[in-house]
Parts: C-alpha cells; sequence; structure tokens
C-alpha cells in the first residue's frame, strides 16, 4: 500500500531542515518538469505545514496537491492545511481523523478501531559504558566541544567565547541584552544581515525537578535505540548519555506540549479522573480541544507543569525522553558589520520571562541562559554557535537609498546596515539615503542604541524617525511615520529604485508595516491597490523588499 500513496507533507521552504528541503526541492523540480501522467495508481494525500502569518501560507502544499491531480494521480484525501500561528497539531489530528478511514475505504481495509500507541524507540540501560563514549552535549560528533575543527555548522557549533554581555534598557521592567561574540580564529564569516545561531540548554533546576516527578536516576547512562532497524534515524538525540545531558541539551522541556504527549501521558495515570483529563485534551471532541486550549495553551503549562498538576501521573523518564520533542538552536539576526567587526558578532536580543495564570514565571530557554552568560574576567564564557546566511542584504551599490523598519529588537540587522554605511562613508565612498524607522514604548526606558543612533544622525549618515508608543495618551507606531512620510518614501523607492526592509514582530506589525506602504504607493505613484500589491511582488522578486521577521 505504502508504495502507492505518496503522502506529503510540505512546509515553507525557507524554515526546512537541510534533508526535507532537498526532498521538497526534488519533488517540486520534478513535479514542474513532469510532462508524462503518473500512473493512475499513484495515490497521493497532502498535509501542509504553514504559518499564516507569512504572505505565501502553504502555498507548497497546495501546488503539490494541485499538480498531483492534474498529472493524473488519485487524490485519496482532501488536502489538510495545518498552521503553526494557531494550533497546527490539532488542524493534522482533526484532518487524519478522517484521513485514515478515507485510506482504508480506498484500499479496501478494514479499520482496526483503537488505536494502539506503539513506543518508536526502546531503552537500553549502560552502566558499563566507557566514560569517554558518552555524549555530553554535543550536536554531533563525540568531543567535538573539546577537540573544536572547522568548518563550524548546524551539526558543529563554534563554542564562541562572550566578550560582552550588556543591559540595554535604562528602565520598564524588561530587559534586552548587547551581546558580543568573538568569532576569532573561527574561520566563520558573515555579512550584515545574517543570522547567527546559538545553542541553549535548559534550566538546570526544571531539569531536576523534572527528574524528581519521574522517580529518575538522572546520572543513568542509557541509549534509546530506532525499532525499526532500517530506519536512517538510529537514536532520537547523541547516545549513549545521561538523562541529565538529555534533558539539559537535547530535549525541549519548557515547550508547550503537542496532543500526541498528553495521549501518551494519560497511559501512566493511576487516577482515572486524570487520565480522562490528559486523554480528552488529546480527543478531537469540542469539549476537549476547549481543554487544551484553557488548560494547557492559554495557562502555558509545559511537561514540568503538568506532571506537577496530575499527580497521579508518573512516566517512566525514557518515555518522557522520546516524547519530548529536540531543543533547536535559537535565531538571532546579527546587529553588527563585518566590515567593522570582522571577528566579533554582535547580538540584540530581549529576555523571554513572563507570568502565566496558573501563578508560576514561565522564562525563556536561550534568553535565561544568555543572560546568565556574563564574562567575569578569570575564565572564557562561551556558547555553541553557527552563522546561516540571509537573503536580507544591503543594496549592492551603496548610493540606492534604503528604508529601515524596525521596531524593538527589529533593530538588530539595521544596526550592521547603519555601521556599514558609516563605515564606507568614513572610506570617502558615497552613500545613499538611510533612513530608519525605529520604535519602542518610552524613550526614558528601551530606547536602545540611542546614543549611538543619535551619532550617526549627527554624522550625517542616517535619517531617523522614531515612534514612542507610551509616551503620549495616542499610541504612536512605526507605520504613523510612514504614512506622514509618504512623500520621502515614494522618492525613495518610488523615483529612486530604494530597498524597503522590514524587522521584527510577524504577526502585527510587519502586516500593518506592509499595508501602510500599499497605500503609500497607491497614493503616491497613483496606482491601484491590486497594482501597489504586484508592485511589491516585484520588489520583492528584485530584492528590493525584504522582511526578516520571527514571532
Ligand atoms: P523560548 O523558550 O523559545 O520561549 C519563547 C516562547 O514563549 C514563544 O514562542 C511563546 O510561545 C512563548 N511566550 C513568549 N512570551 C510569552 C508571553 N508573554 N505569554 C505567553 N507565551 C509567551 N529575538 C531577539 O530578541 N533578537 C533578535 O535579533 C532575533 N532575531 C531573530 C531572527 C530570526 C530569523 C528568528 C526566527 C528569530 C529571532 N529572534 C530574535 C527570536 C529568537 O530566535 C528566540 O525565539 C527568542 O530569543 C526566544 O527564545 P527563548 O529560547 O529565550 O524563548
Ligand atoms: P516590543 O518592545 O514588544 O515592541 C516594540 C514597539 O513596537 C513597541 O513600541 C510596541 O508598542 C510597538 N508595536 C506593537 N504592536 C505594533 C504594531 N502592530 N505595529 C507597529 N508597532 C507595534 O518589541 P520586542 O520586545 O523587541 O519584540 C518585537 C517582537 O518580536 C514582539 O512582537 C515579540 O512578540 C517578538 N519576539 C518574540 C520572541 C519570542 O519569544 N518568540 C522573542 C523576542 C521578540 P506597544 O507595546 O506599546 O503596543
Amino acid at each position: 500500500m505504502l508504495n502507492t500513496l505518496a503522502a506529503v507533507s510540505a512546509c515553507g521552504l525557507g524554515t526546512c531542515r537541510p534533508q526535507r528541503l532537498r526532498f521538497l526541492r526534488g519533488l517540486l523540480y520534478n513535479l514542474c518538469n513532469k510532462t508524462k501522467k503518473l500512473h493512475r495508481r499513484t495515490q497521493y494525500a497532502v498535509f501542509g505545514l504553514g504559518n499564516k502569518t507569512y504572505e505565501h501560507y502553504n502555498k507548497v502544499a497546495i501546488y503539490v496537491d494541485k499538480r498531483l491531480e492534474e498529472l493524473g494521480a488519485n487524490r485519496v484525501f482532501e488536502l489538510g492545511l495545518g498552521d503553526d500561528d494557531a494550533n497546527i497539531e490539532d488542524d493534522f489530528i482533526t484532518w487524519k481523523d478522517r484521513f485514515w478511514p478515507a485510506v482504508c475505504d480506498n484500499f479496501g481495509i478494514e479499520g482496526g478501531g483503537e488505536e494502539v500507541l506503539i513506543r518508536q524507540y526502546r531503552l537500553l540501560e549502560q552502566p558499563d559504558v566507557q566514560p569517554d563514549r558518552i555524549y555530553t552535549g554535543e550536536t554531533a560528533r563525540l568531543h567535538s566541544m573539546q577537540n573544536q575543527r572547522p568548518p563550524f555548522d548546524a551539526k558543529n557549533p563554534f563554542l564562541a567565547p562572550i566578550k560582552v554581555n550588556r543591559e540595554l534598557h535604562k528602565g520598564g521592567g524588561r530587559s534586552c541584552m548587547h551581546i558580543e561574540l568573538s568569532i576569532d580564529g573561527s574561520k566563520m564569516r558573515y555579512d550584515a544581515g545574517d543570522h547567527v545561531a546559538m545553542y541553549p540548554i535548559n534550566d538546570k533546576s526544571l531539569v531536576e525537578k523534572l527528574g524528581q516527578l519521574c522517580n529518575a536516576d538522572l546520572d543513568t547512562v542509557f541509549s534509546l535505540i530506532n525499532t525499526d532497524t532500517d530506519s536512517s534515524k538510529k537514536h532520537p538525540f547523541p547516545c549513549p548519555t545521561t538523562y541529565r545531558t538529555a534533558l539539559t541539551h537535547y530535549l525541549e522541556i519548557t515547550a508547550i506540549p503537542r496532543t500526541h504527549i498528553l495521549k501518551e501521558l494519560a497511559e501512566y495515570c493511576t487516577d482515572e479522573k486524570e487520565k480522562e483529563l490528559l486523554r480528552s485534551m488529546a480527543s478531537i471532541s469540542p469539549e476537549g480541544k476547549e481543554k487544551y486550549q484553557s488548560w494547557i495553551q492559554d495557562a502555558c503549562r509545559n511537561v514540568v507543569h503538568i506532571l506537577e498538576d496530575i499527580k497521579s501521573c508518573r512516566p517512566p523518564i525514557d518515555h518522557v525522553c522520546e516524547l519530548l520533542p529536540r531543543l533547536q538552536p535559537r535565531y538571532y539576526s546579527i546587529s553588527s558589520s563585518a566590515k567593522l567587526h570582522p571577528t566579533d558578532v554582535h547580538v540584540t536580543a530581549v529576555l523571554v520571562e513572563y507570568k502565566t495564570p496558573t501563578g508560576r514565571t514561565n522564562k525563556g530557554v536561550a534568553t535565561t541562559y544568555l543572560k546568565n552568560k556574563v564574562p567575569n574576567g578569570s575564565e572564557e564564557v562561551k556558547v555553541p554557535v553557527f552563522i546561516r546566511k540571509s537573503q536580507f542584504r544591503l543594496p549592492t551599490k551603496p548610493e540606492t537609498p534604503i528604508i529601515m523598519v524596525g521596531p524593538g529588537t527589529g533593530l538588530a540587522p539595521f544596526r550592521g546596515f547603519i555601521q556599514e554605511r558609516q563605515f564606507l562613508r568614513d572610506e570617502g565612498k558615497t552613500v545613499g539615503e538611510s533612513v530608519l524607522y525605529f520604535g519602542c514604548r518610552k524613550r526614558s526606558e528601551d530606547y536602545i542604541y540611542e546614543s549611538e543612533l543619535e551619532e550617526w544622525v549627527k554624522k550625517g549618515t542616517l535619517n531617523l524617525k522614531a515612534a514612542f508608543s507610551r509616551d503620549s495618551d495616542k499610541k504612536v507606531y512605526v507605520q504613523h511615520l510612514l504614512e506622514q512620510d509618504a512623500d520621502l518614501i515614494w522618492n525613495a523607492i518610488g523615483e529612486n529604485k530604494g530597498h524597503f526592509y522590514i524587522c521584527g514582530d510577524a504577526k502585527n506589525m510587519a502586516v500593518d508595516v506592509r499595508n501602510i506602504l500599499v497605500k503609500i504607493l497607491s497614493t503616491k505613484g497613483n496606482m491601484s491597490e491590486a497594482d501597489a500589491v504586484q508592485y511589491i511582488k516585484k520588489m520583492e522578486a528584485q530584492k528590493r523588499y525584504s522582511a526578516d521577521v520571527w514571532s
């Protein structure tokens, strides 16, 4: 059955892992170029992994679904679209619930009724393994942190010393860090606009707590071994290792658990009511979904909180390690220019810390880890990093005007851009107009890099427009200033073919700014709204409109 069923999950190409990206690229290439009809026995169903905050929401999945039909394949079940901005797992399980009966129907198979939970990995405890064969947090190669060897990348991060870690906010109760990492001797290069990725570790006390809740000895050496011997993925993370290392370095223990985890945890409840609560939240019933939304998502409960609150649930630690997702590196827009700082990478990171409705304080993994990484002079403080190239680039010609829109930490890459333009001016080059729209809450609290920005203004390198949203009765945002400056914007991008950049919040700010740009283009460029949208698309194709946004 499986060789005739092409079940494809497609995601935004920009965010794919390399292996999945290669598969998708190959698939798309074949589908685009295929002229010969597929055999009718080629059966397929597509579920797309997308996020509605992105313009090309699930475009790949929609295309693949349509194209397979055009090529004559048989669609076994309707296209499903997952939205990671809402609840992608809910979208998937709702789709999957109807997908399997359709598959069984199509192939004349009788459904098996109750779902049976089967573990993908088996536990092997290894008390006798040689200490130097045990992974202690390496991403891939054993001892890679001790024997650092270039090239450095996602599988082989560079341990970068932190040279500076200072506070940028002057008040307001939040924290934003300016961090300088040394990449000297790493052979890593970057351009302004690139990202630096960092592997964080989880909070030690949370790891201990999870160990206690599972009655585990965290120093046990173990491996999880894939029961599918044909699978190329032998272990879910580097093994053999200890539970302490797995929970500290390899697993996302503070993420909000998806419903399939709750379903598995339910099996370990000795209290029937608690078992039912977990089962119902993992179900697709309207009440179950509502409960999952309020009890898990709105309450921001992670696996530790769930085990604290569901007292009869005591799963074995190895199963928890199998269920939790892999800890991901966090990306930061580099806030320096390599022209000025070839061996340093600057990062501008806002600390994630918030109170939850259950009275707990949740802390962001990476930003909390970074907050504690302050150089003290006596010993080096290092973090594992690699650099990811981006498409967010200054124009090749320095004379080209640029408009940069970056409220909050959205300022990060533009600091690098402005440093670079100042450097070129200092070398006697002619540099086009550089306009920055920056926004923060209060001038006296979170106006980050204030003195640097004002210095660039004084030198004539920067035209700065600042919006302080909480300094007056009425909110002032960057898009309000853009609207006031419609002539300037049109002059820069319409008449002088300048570049337009947005960085920061994807969910609201980037959408609002794009909408204002459409308005400015249609008014000043005498275009219809549809033509203005097309104009931006053309700018994007010419790399004159770029967004570096996250949510
Ligand atoms: P996590 O442990 O990952 O927790 C973050 C999660 O907590 C959020 O996803 C959200 O689900 C939840 N959360 C956060 N606040 C709340 C709240 N108030 N209520 C409820 N839930 C909440 N960040 C920067 O600071 N500077 C940058 O320059 C920067 N550049 C980026 C560039 C790119 C391309 C991308 C993708 C992201 C960038 N980020 C940047 C974001 C950064 O990668 C991390 O996501 C961020 O630092 C949080 O990581 P963390 O591990 O501390 O938090
Ligand atoms: P911030 O301080 O929250 O916001 C910067 C400025 O943008 C504030 O003046 C804010 O005003 C304003 N603003 C709010 N909504 C806006 C809109 N629709 N259009 C234009 N401006 C708007 O910025 P930050 O802390 O650097 O964070 C930037 C964004 O990145 C945030 O939205 C945050 O969600 C996201 N972020 C996410 C993570 C994460 O954990 N995944 C980490 C860091 C940042 P008001 O606040 O007064 O409305």
